[in-house]
């Protein structure tokens, strides 16, 4: 068996994983179906060991010597894009059309040249270069500057100057007198091996990071609500959390805010306007919210404002600022749309179920006493911050 035969087999069966890992996880999750592009580009690249291997068997190589050549090209320039697709991004398939053309001409340029000449192996290898170097400019600009990206950036570079290393190693060792002599040469066991290894790297780097995108995507769905793209319950959760944790002096407020007579909004004019209706309210409650608020959806037509405590007058001021904003909203044939708002403090160390029971008491007072107003449910047991120790602190 020639010496490079080994390393070729590897990489063939290595791409061959490549491109099964990647269709599987485009499968498996849906609105990853744009991760197929590593898959084909790692397709592509396969065609290189296979002509390698195939060459010294067949009696008319250059199909072959074409297709060992544009297989790992074409493949290469074909990262970039699935790259910036799987970043959400829109690929600069000019630029890679520039490269695979310039680097197809080039090397229509030197056909038949010199081997083992240092330029006319320089020549073979610069289109690899820019390829590479083309995948590490756009992990640089369309990758979500995470240690993983910046790693596929660097990796992508000394994958380009790796090629431009060649040249040298091919007049070294000997790339052998003719195309079909290649895999038996020791240039070749080198080229193979050390091509490989990065190229597994390469797919190794962006399988993580294909799969971390897939998994962030999950992570977002699983704490936001679909009809508002707030928070939902379980974001809720993990925003109080972050705020006790890095604000553990600062008191907090809670207040429930629940949409009045909603039942009424849904059977009089139907559920997708009652959509509508909670879409409207949830924007409403974004943009009037205090600073340092995180507005939640936690179920049907009621919401949470988690936001910094500041006294009880200003907490109560930023609820009826809330209520005012709401009750000013203007719908296509619904009537008035009102909250009721149930507020409370939130003692240090409090977990968040038992200063939401508080304020439900507070939403409860407020519904008993008409609608349409809110009710500070004070926190007897724990020592608050006042109006007037705040302004005596300040
Ligand atoms: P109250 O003033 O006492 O709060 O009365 P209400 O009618 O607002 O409250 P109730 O709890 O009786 O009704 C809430 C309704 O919200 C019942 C449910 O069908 C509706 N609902 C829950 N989730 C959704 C949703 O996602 N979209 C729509 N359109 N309606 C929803
Ligand atoms: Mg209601
Ligand atoms: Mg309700």
């Amino acid at each position: 068996m020639p010496a490079a035969a080994l390393p070729i087999l590897v990489n063939i069966f290595v791409a061959g994983m490549f491109v099964a890992s990647f269709l599987t996880i485009a499968q498996l999750n849906p609105g990853f179906g744009h991760i197929r592009w590593f898959a084909l580009s790692y397709a592509i690249g396969m065609l290189t060991p296979l002509s390698e291997f195939v060459l010294p068997l067949s009696p008319s190589p250059t199909p072959f010597m074409i297709t060992s050549f544009a297989g790992l090209f074409g493949g290469i320039v074909l990262m970039a894009p699935a790259i910036s697709r799987l970043h959400g991004r829109r690929p600069a398939w000019w630029i890679g059309g520039v490269i695979f053309i310039s680097g197809l001409c080039l090397r229509g340029l030197v056909w038949g040249g010199e081997r083992n000449e240092f330029w006319y192996e320089l020549t073979y290898q610069i289109p690899f270069a820019c390829a590479s170097w083309f995948c590490a400019a756009t992990s640089y600009l369309h990758g979500r500057k995470t240690p993983l990206d910046r790693a596929a950036t660097a990796l992508f570079t000394v994958i380009g100057a790796h090629f431009l290393l060649k040249p040298f190693a091919a007049v070294r060792f000997g790339s052998g007198a003719t195309a079909s002599d290649y895999v038996g040469t020791t240039y070749a066991t080198v080229s193979q091996a050390s091509s490989g290894i990065l190229l597994i790297a390469a797919g190794l780097l962006v399988l993580i990071d294909a799969l971390q995108t897939v998994v962030l995507r999950d992570r977002r769905e699983a704490i936001s609500d679909p009809l508002t793209g707030l928070p939902n319950r379980r974001g809720l959760h993990a925003s109080f959390e972050d705020m006790a944790r890095r604000h553990r002096s600062i008191p907090a407020a809670i207040a429930i805010i629940d949409i009045d007579h909603f039942k009424r909004i849904n059977d009089t004019w139907g559920h997708q306007k009652g959509d509508d209706v909670i879409r409207a309210v949830a924007l409403c409650l974004e943009e009037n919210c205090p600073a340092l608020s995180t507005v939640a959806r936690i179920g049907g037509e009621e919401f949470v404002l988690l936001f910094p405590w500041e006294g009880p007058a200003l907490a109560q001021l930023a609820c009826e600022n809330i209520r005012m904003a709401v009750a000013q909203l203007e719908f296509k044939r619904v009537e008035t749309v009102t909250v009721s708002i149930g507020l409370t403090p939130v003692a240090a160390h409090e977990d968040l179920s038992s200063a939401m029971k508080r304020a439900d008491g507070g939403l409860y007072k407020a519904k008993q006493s008409g609608r349409n107003t809110s009710v500070l449910e004070p926190n007897e047991t724990v020592d608050i911050p006042s109006d007037r120790d705040l302004q005596v602190a300040k």
